[in-house]
C-alpha cells in the first residue's frame, strides 16, 4: 500500500515538474494505469491510495501549467482517464474475486468428494466383511456349529478341483438311534443338547483324521474322507460308535441300549464327477438303512456286505 502510494505521488511530482517544459500528463497517467491494472483492491482502498495524489495533482497543476487552455484540457483528460482507470480496476477486481471464490468452491468440492469417496470405500470394506461373514454363516449349522449341507458341498467342490482325475472318497453317514423317542420323552431342548454333544464327540474322534464333519440335517451327520484306505475309514466310524458308549447320555427309552447310540453307514469309491459323488452318498445312506434294520448301534459298509463288514456293540 505504502509503496503504491509513493509510486503515485512520484508520478504526480514528475508530471507537475514536466508542465514547465513539455506539459505532458504521461508520467502520472502511466502510474495511475499501472496501479489500476496490477493493484486489485476494494473501492475504499483505491480511494485511500488515489485521493492524495489526485488532489495534489489537481491543486498543483495551475501552479506549474500556466496555459489556461492546456490546463482545461488536462482536467478533462484527467477526469476521463481516472474514470476509465477506475472502471478497469473494478472489472479486474471483480474477476479476481470471482476466480478466488471459484477456486475456494473447487477446493471445497474436491474435499467433499474425497470425503464421500473415502466414506464409500469404508462402506464397501464393511460390506465385504459382512458378505464374508454371511457366506460363512450360510455354510454353518447354528446348533452344532458344524458345516451344513452347503458347507459340505463347498468342501467337496473345492477338493474335486485338485488336479487329480479320480479321487477315492468315503462317506460316513451317521444317524442317532431312536432320537424321536428321546425328544418325545426328554423334550426338544434336551434333544438339542444331545445333538450338540454328539457333534462334539464326532469332532473329537475325527480330530486327527483328515476329514470333514457336517450336519446333514435333523439328527444325521456326514463325515467326508478323501483318499483314505477303507480300513482306516472303518476304524474312524468304529471309534465314533464305540465312543457313544463312553459318553453315556442317558436314554431310557432307546430300543437299543440305556444310553444314546448311533448307527453308521459307510460307502467308499472312486469318483470324478457329481453324479458319482451323489451315487456314493446314496450307497452310504443305504448302508445306514442296513445298520438300522440290523439292530442299530452299529457300522455297516456298502458293497462288501459280508459278515466282517458289520460290527455290533
Ligand atoms: P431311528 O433310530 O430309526 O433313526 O429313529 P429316530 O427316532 O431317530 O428317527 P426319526 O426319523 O423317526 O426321528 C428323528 C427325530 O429327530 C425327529 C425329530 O424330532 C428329531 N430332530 C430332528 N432335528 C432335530 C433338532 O434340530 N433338534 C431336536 N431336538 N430334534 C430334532
Ligand atoms: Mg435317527
Ligand atoms: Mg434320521
Amino acid at each position: 500500500m505504502r509503496f503504491i502510494f509513493f509510486f503515485l505521488i512520484w508520478g504526480v511530482v514528475v508530471t507537475l515538474r514536466a508542465q514547465e517544459e513539455y506539459g505532458s500528463l504521461m508520467a502520472c497517467a502511466v502510474n495511475f494505469m499501472s496501479v489500476a491494472i496490477f493493484f486489485h483492491a476494494s473501492n475504499k482502498k483505491l480511494l485511500q491510495v488515489y485521493s492524495v495524489p489526485v488532489v495534489l495533482l489537481v491543486i498543483g497543476l495551475p501552479f506549474f501549467q500556466l496555459s489556461e487552455v492546456v490546463l482545461i484540457g488536462h482536467y478533462v483528460n484527467l477526469s476521463l482517464f481516472l474514470f476509465f482507470c477506475w472502471l478497469g480496476s473494478r472489472m479486474l477486481y471483480q474477476s479476481s474475486i470471482t476466480s478466488f471464490y471459484n477456486s475456494l468452491l473447487l477446493t471445497e468440492t474436491n474435499e467433499n468428494l474425497a470425503q464421500i469417496i473415502s466414506e464409500k470405500e469404508e462402506i464397501n470394506r464393511e460390506l465385504k466383511e459382512v458378505n464374508v461373514q454371511l457366506k460363512k454363516l450360510a455354510t454353518l449349522d447354528e446348533l452344532t456349529n458344524l458345516p451344513n449341507r452347503r458347507g459340505l458341498r463347498q468342501y467337496i467342490d473345492k477338493a474335486m478341483q485338485l488336479p487329480a482325475s479320480k479321487r477315492t472318497l468315503s462317506f460316513i453317514m451317521l444317524d442317532i438311534d431312536d432320537f424321536k423317542l428321546f425328544n418325545d420323552n426328554y423334550g426338544h431342548f434336551e434333544g438339542d443338547r444331545v445333538l450338540h454333544l454328539v457333534a462334539q464327540q464326532i469332532k473329537s474322534c475325527t480330530a486327527d483324521a483328515n476329514c470333514h464333519v457336517s450336519r446333514f440335517g435333523g439328527e444325521e451327520f456326514i463325515i467326508t474322507v478323501f483318499d483314505q484306505a477303507p480300513e482306516a475309514v472303518f476304524e474312524l466310524a468304529d471309534c465314533i460308535v464305540s465312543s457313544m458308549g463312553k459318553l453315556k447320555i442317558l436314554h431310557e427309552f432307546s430300543t437299543v441300549a440305556d444310553y444314546v447310540t448311533v448307527s453308521i453307514g459307510i460307502a467308499t469309491g472312486e469318483v470324478e464327477n457329481e453324479v458319482q459323488i451323489e451315487a456314493l452318498k446314496e450307497q452310504a445312506d443305504f448302508a445306514l438303512y442296513e445298520a438300522k434294520s440290523r439292530g442299530k448301534n452299529r457300522v455297516e459298509v456298502a458293497k462288501e456286505k459280508t459278515a466282517d463288514s458289520t460290527i455290533q456293540y
